[in-house]
């Protein structure tokens, strides 16, 4: 099989060599093969990425300065360069991280571009500056402004979906971007690459520099940056958030989840099991709002224990690049160590398991069954801790008020489902939990809304006006009212 080498990084709108002679080499979860390389960055990399981006805002005639109007005409071209790309891009991702193709196609392949059109037009409405009149008299001339260099470091999981979040409004609010993936995927961020200098993305405007988490912590810390966009663990978000509260840097952070699924006692679950399986063990169950913890009435208990496990039962666990899959493998060895240490603190903490448990009969990659455990204590570690694998938890509640009080007994606070077929009681349920986001039996990141987490979830919202917010800096210029 042939692989995909890279030798150079994308700087400064151009293939730039390594300073260092270090490779990443990635492997696909599946086969445990080899299937590319890329340079892996060191700290004299990103200076170089950070120069060069610094240079592209810094400049009076450059991407900055341009009207929204001019920007979005080049982001548009990008948007389009990205859809020549829509079949390549998916299958370097499922190939990269295991996530089963067909569910690549929608979050790598078809939503990036949707993000930067929607960026692109929702910057080009918005009204630059406004003359606001003031209570003391005079005038006030208030204009928004791109906050400048954004460091932008993104996971694996959903490596091009989530970049998207923050490539296209940062690229649209005027701002200048040096991107740093996570070492497993790497060969979509230089396909990205590829697509902007397409488009004929002016030099330095998206630079995409990989590298581990060394060149990451240099990055939030450069001088040259002004705001960093993080997507990844709760651990490396809280060392981010204190360098960033250190330097005064602006930062957005969204981080690690153990949402809930509370299924009321009116729930249809039969009628819904694509949705349930979407909330549940879509991407392998790697994916941060997933709702691990499926709380169930005491009165339909046992009934929802066995919808939910036949669910886990009922998957195509296999090769992600075969449009039957359902569940790939996770992304790594070490990955499905720790997936599966969780599942022997399951059985040792005295959970019934109820499906799964162990691993597939494959021959080759990084598997693990779709696992579910019953009667679990919902304090317990594998109640409490992220597992970021397909594991879930059943826990029994006794009514309302207790299923929101479980759903609400953790550290995180990022997504999360009601179960009804009464609307308004579901309404009702989803405004008591705490968490940025909640869907009622369905969960899907709109752009349009803003999306985001409380507590140990994250700082700041994604997408939406709110994502764009995020890369603007307002200024006041108080006018002299004595000046025609
Ligand atoms: P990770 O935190 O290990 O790595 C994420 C990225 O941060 C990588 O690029 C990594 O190299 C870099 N990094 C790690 N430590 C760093 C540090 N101290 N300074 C700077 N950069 C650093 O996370 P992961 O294992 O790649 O991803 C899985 C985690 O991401 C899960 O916890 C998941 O919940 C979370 N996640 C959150 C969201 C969300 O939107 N809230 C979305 C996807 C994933």
């Amino acid at each position: 099989m042939n692989t995909l080498d890279y030798s150079h990084f994308y700087i400064g709108g151009d293939w730039i060599a390594p300073a260092g002679r270090q490779t990443l080499d990635v492997i696909n979860p599946a086969t445990g093969q080899r299937v590319g390389s890329v340079p892996r960055a060191g700290g004299a990399d990103i200076d170089n990425a950070v120069s060069a981006a610094r240079k592209a805002f810094d400049d009076p005639d450059g991407w900055s300065r341009w009207t929204p109007t001019r920007r979005a005409e080049t982001l548009e071209r990008f948007a389009t360069e990205l859809e020549n790309r829509a079949g390549e891009m998916p299958q370097r991702v499922s190939m990269q991280n295991g996530m089963p193709i067909t569910v690549a196609e929608g979050f790598e392949g078809s939503f990036p571009p949707v993000m930067i059109r929607y960026y692109a037009d929702l910057m080009r409405e918005l009204p630059a500056e406004e003359r606001r009149p003031g209570l003391l008299g005079g005038t006030t001339l208030v204009v928004r402004e791109p906050i400048g260099v954004v460091g932008a470091i993104t996971p694996w999981n959903v490596p091009q979906g989530i970049s998207s979040l923050k490539v296209a409004p940062a690229l649209a609010a005027g701002c200048t971007v040096v991107l740093k993936p996570a070492e497993e995927t790497v060969l979509d961020a230089m396909l990205l690459a590829e697509a902007a200098h397409a488009a004929g993305l002016p030099a330095g405007v998206l630079n995409v520099v990989p590298g581990g988490r060394e060149v990451g912590a240099h990055l939030v810390a450069h001088p040259g940056i002004d705001k960093v966009s993080f997507t990844g663990s709760t651990a490396a978000g809280r060392s981010i958030a204190e360098t960033c509260g250190r330097l005064l840097r602006p930062v957005t952070l969204e981080l690690g989840g153990k949402s809930a699924a509370i299924i009321l006692d009116d729930a249809d679950l039969t009628s819904r099991l694509d949705s349930l399986y979407g909330v549940t063990l879509l991407n392998n169950g790697q994916v941060c709002w997933l709702n691990s913890r499926i709380l169930a009435p005491r009165s339909r208990y046992d009934e929802i224990v066995d919808v939910v496990s036949d669910l886990a039962r009922s998957q195509v666990v296999g090769d992600p690049l075969d449009r039957n899959t359902t569940v790939g493998p996770l992304v790594s060895e070490r990955q499905r160590a720790r997936v599966e240490d969780y599942i022997a603190k399951g059985k040792s903490a005295g959970a019934r398991l109820t499906a799964g448990g162990g691993r597939p009969n494959l021959d080759a990659g990084w598997f693990v069954e779709p696992t579910v455990f019953a009667d679990v204590d919902s304090t317990s570690v594998i109640a409490q801790e992220e597992i970021f694998g397909p594991v879930l938890t059943v826990i029994p509640y006794t009514d309302e008020a207790d299923a929101v009080a479980i759903a609400n007994n953790t550290e995180y606070g990022l997504g999360g489902t009601v179960w009804t077929e009464d609307a308004k009681r579901g309404e009702r349920i989803a405004r008591q939990v705490r968490s940025g986001t909640i869907g009622i039996n369905a969960y899907a990141n709109d752009p349009t809304a803003p999306f985001g987490g409380v507590k140990s979830s994250g700082l700041g919202r994604e997408l939406g006006p709110e994502g764009l917010a995020a890369f603007l800096e307002l200024k006041s210029v108080y006018l002299d009212p004595t000046l025609s």
